[in-house]
């Protein structure tokens, strides 16, 4: 749709720019993210300056679209916008402007909503940024004018100028990015990821949040077969791009799961099961240098969400228990798992190991002192050395096939 060529990206970033003392390290961040993120597309090379960023093309300039949908993925940016170079001089810009709204505007047929948005970075430039948007919008051709209404928020068409030194950037877009916080500014922790709904979207809040994930999941073979092993790992792929770099781990937890029916009152194994997992997943995390578990856990989405055995669940853990879900209802999950693609892969039919030995009427509001009287005849120290032992561990890029 832009008739001259595209020179760079804009990227705005909301959040950041708040962080005070950490705000060097916050851009640093992005700027490695946004580069690792869109380097097999083409050589991206992004440049800090005053409050915003700027990504040039070093390679592959016809690809700028493709970078900038996969920009739109990468979390801790705000906004962003293509952009067309130009001398920082008034009657180039008014042309630009001009040249690029009658294309676009060829075929419209009802006014769109419009207004000009200049900044002004360098001060030496002859006008102020209000005269320069009067000053484009004087010279905007007479065929022009049935067709735009100025409208100073949430305009269809924002025409936007930035004056840097002395050359100047004209954007006619913007493309919203999913915001948040850039992905490894606030450390590691682990996911434990099952093959449903909730988890993949628990995982996407916390990377979104700033935080880098490894994924930790439970197996149980030969009970639960190889299409969970292989759904996971569609699942990680696709949650995954948000940080590209992925560590998964495979826990056999059949021995465990054995156990705790063998020893353990019926009613008490889900509950049991879970405080394995979370025993287990710290021990794993810590090794990888994650500080925190996150689950898909939300409160009483199903019968073992209750706060009495959540309470249960986490007091087996090692370290905080995050649960980015907790206030939400299953159908705003749903739509956040429609919305970054995972939603299909989780509604395929393969069953979670919990589903193992299920007893017909699991325990609804647990009490730690039974949960330990329950785990008094399982070595415990031996299940998880075991678990662990037999952990698989495996790095994938989620841009591998
Ligand atoms: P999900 O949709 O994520 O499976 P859920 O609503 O089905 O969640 P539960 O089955 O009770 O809820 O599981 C609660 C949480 O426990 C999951 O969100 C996940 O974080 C963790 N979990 C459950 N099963 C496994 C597993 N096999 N491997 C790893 N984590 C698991
Ligand atoms: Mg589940």
């Amino acid at each position: 749709m832009i008739v001259a060529p595209i020179e760079l990206i804009l990227i705005r970033y909301g959040e950041l720019a708040l962080k005070g003392g950490n705000r060097t390290f916050f851009e640093k961040q992005l700027v490695d993210n946004i580069e690792r993120a869109t380097r097999d597309i083409a050589k991206v090379k992004v440049y800090r300056e005053r409050g915003r960023m700027t990504a040039v093309l070093k390679s592959h300039p016809e690809r700028v679209e493709a970078v900038a949908r996969r920009m739109q993925e990468v979390p801790g940016i705000a906004s962003l916008s293509l952009c067309i170079g130009a001398e920082a001089n008034p009657e180039v810009l008014s042309n630009i402007v001009n040249t690029e709204l009658l294309a676009r505007l060829e075929f419209a047929l009802e006014p769109v909503t419009f207004r000009i948005h200049s900044r002004r970075a360098d001060k030496r430039f002859p006008l102020t940024s209000v005269q320069l948007d009067r000053f484009i919008a004087e010279r905007l051709p007479e065929s022009l004018w049935s067709k735009l209404t100025v409208q100073m928020k949430h305009a269809e068409l924002e025409v936007g100028v930035e004056i840097r030194d002395d050359r100047a950037f004209v954007y006619f877009e913007r493309l919203p990015g999913l915001g948040g916080l850039p992905v490894g500014s606030l450390g590691r922790v682990a996911c434990l990821l099952s093959g449903g709904i909730d988890s993949p979207v628990a995982a996407y809040l916390a990377m979104r949040r700033g935080c880098r994930v490894m994924f930790i999941a439970f197996l149980s073979p030969p009970y639960i077969g190889e299409g969970t092993r292989t759904k996971i790992l569609s699942l990680v792929r696709k949650v995954g791009r948000f940080q590209a770099r992925n560590e998964v781990h495979f826990v056999p937890f059949t021995a465990i799961q054995e156990a705790i029916r063998d020893r353990a009152p019926a009613p008490y194994r889900t509950v049991l099961y879970r405080r394995m997992m979370q025993r287990i997943a710290s021990r794993i995390a810590w090794r990888n240098k994650g500080r925190a578990l996150i689950t898909g856990e939300s409160i009483g989405q199903v019968a073992s969400q209750t706060l009495e055995n959540i309470g249960c669940i986490e007091a087996a853990a090692h370290m905080p228990v995050l649960r980015p879900l907790i206030g939400m209802d299953k159908q705003e999950t749903i739509e956040i798992a429609r919305r970054i693609g995972t939603l299909d892969i989780s509604n395929l039919p393969e069953p979670d190991c919990c589903t193992v030995f299920m007893p017909p009427a699991p325990v609804i509001r647990g009490r730690l002192s039974e949960c330990e009287a329950a785990e008094a005849d399982l070595d415990i120290d031996a299940l998880v050395k075991a678990a662990l032992d037999g952990t698989e561990h495996l790095i994938l890029d989620s841009r591998d096939a």
